[in-house]
């Protein structure tokens, strides 16, 4: 089967077609309407309807939420709300300043032996707490110019051994695109390890395919492949098998979870999630603070119920599946750990 959907996904490709992911994901839900037809939910009217940034989610994603509940983890995490609209004190369009740690288009150099590229401005899901959701990325969008100028100005960095593509969703990109980044990145000799922060395996596991598989396992590179999953009812079977799929190809799995209140607010939930996570080949890695971005705010827990959840998560989990708790504060070299002892 494996050998089957390869040749049929270069076949697509070399006749220009879409291949099976990109078909579903365009065929993804950005009604609110549909949405709630097929989670059979009557809503308010107006109380759900999108605002700036639109709704926007694979149906493989919607398929894991439960029917008839409106307070379904997973729906909140992808449900446009009113309450978005709100202007909450001290949440911003730029969080962590990034906009002033550009050097070039689409890189952002904040921490010293690694640089982060802009990659993609488009994501299979949007997630309303999402701290780039007013990022602009239309100026910051590398073009096939800047893909050779970014791999210059990390060629000339001997310190930056490590680059992550994001976005947006890195696996957003075509298979020919993310092709150009690899073979501009796999060439310079101070790079040790790529890493790849997605959400796609989890909301859209059919773009983890025979063309990907590839490319990854014939980088000469460490890869890292960090997954943002926050429930432990995103990982089903399908998803377990990509991981397999992906360890296969010889790249490291991690996680990250964002602290959502309605979410996974409470220790519980955490823990299983940690469970589910190591069943699945993938090791927890940070649990974050919420980034205040305007539009977020009624998803924040505060500080100390966070280090009250972390401390249950310490007494009940062995101590590789705590993931560790860090807040991204602006112009900092490096994520902040968590105060434990306030
Ligand atoms: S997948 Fe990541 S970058 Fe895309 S909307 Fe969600 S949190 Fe933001």
């Amino acid at each position: 089967m494996q050998q089957l959907s390869k040749i049929s996904t270069h076949t697509l490709a070399q006749a220009g077609q879409r291949s099976s992911w990109q078909a579903e994901l365009a065929d993804g839900v950005s009604d609110v309407g549909e949405l709630c037809r097929m989670l059979a939910l009557d809503l308010p009217d107006g109380q759900y309807a999108p605002k700036q940034f639109g709704l926007r989610v694979p149906k493989s994603f919607v398929a894991k939420m439960k029917k008839g509940d409106i307070n379904d983890p997973l729906l909140r995490q992808i449900l446009p709300d009113v309450k978005e609209t709100v202007a909450a004190a001290g949440y911003t369009h730029d969080p962590l300043a990034e906009n002033t740690q550009n050097p070039i288009k689409g890189l952002l150099h904040k921490y010293k032996n690694r640089v982060l590229i802009t990659t993609t401005g488009a994501c299979a899901v949007h997630c309303r707490y999402c701290f780039r959701q007013h990022f602009d990325y239309q100026a910051n969008m590398p073009n096939t110019q800047q893909i050779a100028q970014i791999a210059n100005y990390v060629a000339n960095k001997p310190e930056v051994n490590e680059v992550i593509f994001s976005g947006g969703d890195p696996l957003n990109l075509s298979h020919r695109r993310l092709n150009d980044w690899f073979d501009a990145i796999n060439a310079l000799p101070n790079i040790k390890t790529m890493r790849i922060h997605t959400r796609m395996p989890v909301v859209l596991p059919s773009r983890v395919d025979g063309d990907l598989l590839d490319l990854l396992k014939n980088s000469p590179k460490n890869i890292v492949m960090v997954l943002h999953i926050n429930h432990a009812n995103e990982i089903d079977e399908t998803l377990q098998q990509k991981c397999q799929l992906l360890k296969q190809a010889g790249v490291t799995l991690l996680n990250q979870t964002v602290l959502l209140k309605g979410v996974n607010d409470d220790a519980t939930t955490l823990c299983q999630l940690s469970h589910a996570l190591f069943g699945a080949g993938i090791l927890p890695y940070y649990l974050h603070i919420l980034d205040k971005v305007q539009g977020a705010a009624h998803f924040d827990v505060p500080l100390t119920r966070a280090v009250e959840i972390y401390w249950q998560m310490l007494e009940n989990l062995s101590g590789y599946l705590v993931p560790k708790l860090v807040q991204e504060l602006p112009n900092k070299p490096y994520k902040t750990p968590v105060n434990l002892y306030p």
